[in-house]
Order: structure tokens, then C-alpha cells, then sequence
């Protein structure tokens, strides 16, 4: 039994424009200690997976299908009062824009203690030591416990979400595009920290980015995410050596390769498609330059092309 098991799962959005599926049979386990990368462009249905996993969904999405099983135990089954114990203490996660995400007229550790004492019932000061601790594990002076979010810099801001996602000790973090906005040094730091914490603390992780790099440097595993679907799974070896899906292919190309041969990054030409109308057949054909009669009518199943690798095109044979 793996760590977590996802299983087609499967989330609406009730929209002005219609009904939205946003996340559409997506299945994927996690071993303990594990990382997976969930990529793809914005609006492909990464952070609607993840938010479906953690059952955070707005008012206006509903998981309609599938499962998620932690540990064995069906977290989409459970009443949100169970679900509450479970968040933060074995699934935590770590939203996008840290930038924006503190309280600026908070004291960044008060956001910390606050978080610590409301899911942990912690007294204040069994929380601020606890704070003080998750700060140096996070390489924050602890003597900044006092400082406001306009005195720390985007790297330190990241950190402090970072901090607040592991005040309970989560089995599995969720990292949210936690490089974006950031300068590339800072990036890097943030990567290191998230590797770091990962093997200490021998935590599970879902890193979720657009930016192929990223996941490269962080992963195990690599999940790409096309309107909603995976479109292409193995690990981040036979991803990204030896992706077979168009998409992913030209995923790959769009950016630039720091460690092989320099080439200008292409675009990937045309949109995303509007999932409120979505295409018929293969969601990329408008896109692929492989497309043929067949991908316009019958969506292609998600299959074998390597042991652990998976693949969902009607050509992925010819193009593997
Ligand atoms: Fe391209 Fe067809 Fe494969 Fe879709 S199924 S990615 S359109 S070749």
C-alpha cells in the first residue's frame, strides 16, 4: 500500500460559462519520502488536483468522482471534522504567493504561533518555541519571530510559508509553485531547502510547477497535466530523457537546458483549451504537429510505453 493513492479522480467547477472539469480521472500513488511533480501551463489542473486532495475546493468545485486514500483511509469519504485532524497534520500545503499570502500588518512569527496553537491547542509559549525552531529549520533567525512581513525579503516570506505548512509534522507536503516571483538565486536556495527538509524529515512530497527545471532538480517522479488530464507519467529520468508525449516534448523544449547542449527555448504555439467547451479527441490536436485523423475523434487512453511509464497519445509508439 502506497503512502497516498489517488485514484481518477475527478473535480467540477460550476461556472458563468457552464460546467468546468477541471481535474478529469487523474490517478497517481505516492511512496513515503517520495516527490512527484504535477506540470504543466497554468490552468491544466495541477493546483485543482491538489486542492481536490486536501478538499480546500471553493464553494463552486466539487470532486465528482475517484478517490484519495492516505494510509488506506479514503480522505473524500471522510466528514470535514475528520478531514480538519488529517489537514496540516499529515497533508500540508504550501500556497502560491508568499508575497501575498502573510498578513502584512501581522508579526510573521504571531502568524506562525497563531496556526501552531489553532491546529496543534498549543499555549502561546509552547507555540513561539515551536515557531523558534521551525524558523531555524527553515534558516531563519529566530530573533526575526518579531518582525513584520514587510522586513523580510520574497525568499524569507517563502520560508515562513514553509515553516507554517510544517508546524505538524505533515506526512506529505504540498508545494504550490513555491519558487514563483522569485530571483533565481533565491529560487534555488528555496529548492535546496525544500530537498533538504524532504530527506530529513522523511516527508512525501507534490510539487507543483510550470517550470520543467524545477522539477527536475526536486522530483522523483513526473506527472504532466494537459487540460485537466495526465497526459504523461514516469519518473523524471524517462520524463524528461525520454518523453513521449508531444506535449511533454514541447513542454520540454520551452525551456532553456542548463546542463546539455545550448538551444533557444521554443513556444509552444496556440492556447490551452477552454474547458467549458472542451475539444473533441485528443485535447492537444490543435496544438500537435503529429496530429492525424484519429486524434480529432477518440481520446487517447493514458498507457504503458516504459515500465513505470505512461503515456496517453494514439502515436506515442511511433514518437516514443
Ligand atoms: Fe498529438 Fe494525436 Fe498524440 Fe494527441 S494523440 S498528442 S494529437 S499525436
Amino acid at each position: 500500500m502506497s503512502l497516498l493513492e489517488v485514484q481518477d479522480l475527478t473535480t467540477q467547477f460550476q461556472t458563468k460559462k457552464g460546467v468546468v472539469t477541471a481535474v478529469d480521472g487523474v490517478s497517481f500513488e505516492l511512496e513515503e519520502g517520495e516527490a512527484i511533480g504535477l506540470v504543466g501551463e497554468s490552468g491544466c489542473g495541477k493546483t485543482t488536483t491538489a486542492l481536490s486532495i486536501t478538499r480546500l475546493l471553493p464553494d463552486n468545485g466539487r470532486v465528482i468522482g475517484g478517490s484519495v486514500r492516505m494510509d488506506g483511509k479514503d480522505l473524500l469519504s471522510l466528514s470535514e471534522n475528520q478531514m480538519r485532524r488529517h489537514r496540516w497534520n499529515d497533508i500540508a500545503i504550501a500556497f502560491q504567493g508568499a508575497m501575498n499570502a502573510l498578513n502584512p500588518v501581522m508579526k510573521v512569527g504571531d502568524q506562525v504561533i497563531e496556526s501552531i496553537m489553532y491546529h496543534h491547542g498549543k499555549s502561546y509559549a509552547a507555540a513561539r518555541k515551536r515557531t523558534k525552531e521551525l524558523f531555524e529549520l527553515v534558516e531563519i533567525d529566530p530573533k526575526r519571530i518579531d518582525q513584520y512581513p514587510h522586513e523580510f525579503s520574497g525568499g524569507m516570506k517563502q520560508r515562513a510559508m514553509i515553516a507554517m505548512s510544517l508546524a505538524c509534522d505533515p506526512k506529505i507536503l504540498i508545494g504550490d509553485e513555491p519558487t514563483t516571483a522569485l530571483d533565481v538565486m533565491v529560487q534555488a536556495q528555496i529548492l535546496d531547502l525544500l530537498e533538504r527538509l524532504r530527506k530529513e524529515l522523511k516527508m512525501a512530497m507534490i510539487l507543483i510547477t510550470h517550470d520543467l527545471s524545477v522539477m527536475s532538480d526536486t522530483c522523483d517522479k513526473a506527472a504532466v497535466m494537459y487540460g485537466g488530464k495526465i497526459v504523461e507519467i514516469g519518473s523524471v529520468q524517462q520524463i524528461i530523457e525520454n518523453g513521449t508525449h508531444p506535449y511533454t516534448k514541447k513542454l520540454i523544449s520551452s525551456f532553456p537546458n542548463m546542463k546539455g547542449k545550448r538551444v533557444l527555448p521554443e513556444s509552444i504555439p496556440g492556447t490551452p483549451p477552454d474547458l467549458s467547451e472542451p475539444p473533441s479527441g485528443c485535447y492537444f490536436h490543435d496544438r500537435c504537429a503529429f496530429a492525424e485523423e484519429r486524434c480529432r475523434s477518440a481520446i487517447p487512453k493514458l498507457e504503458m510505453v516504459g515500465a513505470g511509464h505512461f503515456a496517453a497519445c494514439h502515436r506515442k509508439e511511433e514518437l516514443a
